[in-house]
């Protein structure tokens, strides 16, 4: 039932506020108009119907979709996600944030979105590799890696990405199979992933978060943190925070919330979640509660780390915290955040906080084009200095504009490609 609710939620606002936040930011520094009305609209929507063969025997017609917003600092970058919230109108949302997460973290891609909609939880693994492939298939010549590169993101991993990589490949003729591995990132390690792309963006959201506490002169030890999803980003920023001496007090998942005052083990959470198919349910060392309670809990650090809207002017009034840092894309609709600012709770805006994850792809991609395997230490020293350098520009664009951190990483992402606009003019 609540998982029902809280969907609806996420369907109804992402693309209304992915463009609020837009016209706010191509307000406030005057953006040129024409530039305006090119970011304004997407590229390319790619929409496929494909049919597969269920374990029953049974054939069945999956909807996918992929949304290319832009591509003018590089290909089309963007992580493909297996929900039932997955339409046309959430694909250009989460697309056009990509395209506005690597134009600030000073990548050479543009924005792209995608996915199936679809509940994989009721589907066999074999099922949803032939539902992948086909899907893969069925995008044909529309993904490529120098043309648009897919990633893991809700209910898709390395083990997805894999299955991808590998149709892709199949299809093309056996000279140059090899020279596509890069059609995804996130894959497994033994199948041209990076190491530590696992981790990437929840290393990248407690970077984020390490560099507030050093703009704000705060000691992250001690500090309380509840985190909202217990996926790939929940789990790893819960695991890197903690090893800031942070506490874990509480999560929520898809089944159910439960808080532990005294601190719940991340890594104990995740060896759990391991044997439950991904769910925090019937875990033994915290108390379950009522859901709508989450977001009241009182606490230093929020990280939403589920889906988008989650916290919207029906539960904003509870929030207790200090920070917020969107692991998630979207968690905050546009009303609710101003009346976090006007409380004064500082918030890292997703499209900073969670890039981690696409500077990771960036490296990984990178290995695979130069046929190198780099070393997960100076993956994670290049993935902070990147988060930390696109920090510390919004925190300085915010001073210069006298706004706030979403509004300040937006403009440093559109002056960027305002620039090339205007250096390269409009093809004729
Ligand atoms: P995931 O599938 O690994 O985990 C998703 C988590 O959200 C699960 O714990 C699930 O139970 C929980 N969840 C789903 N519906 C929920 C609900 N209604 N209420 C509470 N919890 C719910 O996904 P992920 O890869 O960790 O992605 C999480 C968020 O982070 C998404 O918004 C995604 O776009 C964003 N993100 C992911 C990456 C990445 O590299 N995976 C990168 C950047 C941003």
């Amino acid at each position: 039932m609540e998982v029902k609710e809280v969907n609806a939620a996420n369907k109804k606002g992402m693309y209304e506020n992915v463009m609020r936040q837009f016209d706010h930011a191509a307000d406030t520094m005057s953006l040129s108009p024409g530039i305006r009305k090119i970011l304004a609209s997407t590229n390319n929507e790619i929409v496929v119907h494909f049919p597969v063969k269920l374990d029953n025997g049974e054939i069945e017609v999956f909807t996918g979709y992929r949304v290319q917003h832009n591509n003018a600092l590089g290909p089309y970058k963007g992580g493909l996600r297996y929900h039932p919230t997955v339409d046309i109108d959430a694909a250009r949302a989460l697309a056009m944030w990509m395209t506005w997460k690597t134009a600030l973290a000073g990548l050479p891609y543009g924005g792209g979105k995608g996915g199936i909609q679809l509940n994989p939880k009721i589907y066999s693994n074999s099922e949803l590799e032939r539902i992948t492939r086909r899907f893969t298939f069925a995008l044909g010549e529309n993904i490529g890696p120098d043309h648009d590169i897919p990633a893991p993101d809700v209910n898709t991993n390395a083990q997805i990405m894999a299955w991808i990589s590998d149709t892709y490949s199949s299809t093309k003729s056996t000279s140059i199979r090899q020279k596509n591995l890069h059609v995804v990132t996130g894959k497994p390690v033994g199948s041209g992933g990076l190491e530590g792309r696992d981790r990437a963006t929840g290393f990248g959201v407690v970077s984020t978060i390490k560099s507030w506490a050093k703009a704000h002169n705060q000691d992250l030890n001690g500090k309380r943190f509840i985190v909202q999803g217990f996926g790939n980003v929940g789990y790893w920023a819960s695991y890197f925070l903690e090893k800031e001496g942070a506490k874990l007090i509480a999560v929520q998942d898809a089944s159910g919330t439960m808080i532990n005052k005294n601190g719940i083990n991340p890594d104990e959470l995740n060896a759990h979640c391991t044997e439950t198919n991904g769910s925090i349910s019937a875990f033994k060392n915290a108390t379950f509660i009522d859901s709508e309670e989450f977001f009241g809990i009182e606490c230093d650090i929020i990280i939403p780390a589920a889906l988008g809207n989650q916290i919207t002017m029906d539960n904003v009034d509870k929030i207790n915290t200090k920070l917020i840092a969107e692991g998630a894309n979207g968690p905050l609709d546009t009303e609710a955040e101003k009346v976090l600012l006007e409380k004064g709770i500082d918030i890292i805006p997703d499209i900073l906080c969670n890039s981690g994850g696409v500077i990771g792809s960036y490296y990984e991609w990178l290995q695979n084009k130069r046929s190198e395997n780099w070393k997960m230490d100076d993956v994670l020293n290049l993935i902070q200095d990147k988060v930390s350098t696109a920090y510390f520009k919004t925190v300085d664009m915010a001073k210069l504009h006298s706004t706030d951190m979403r509004t300040a990483a937006y403009v440093v992402a559109l002056t960027r490609l305002e620039l090339t606009y205007k250096e390269r003019g409009v093809f004729p």
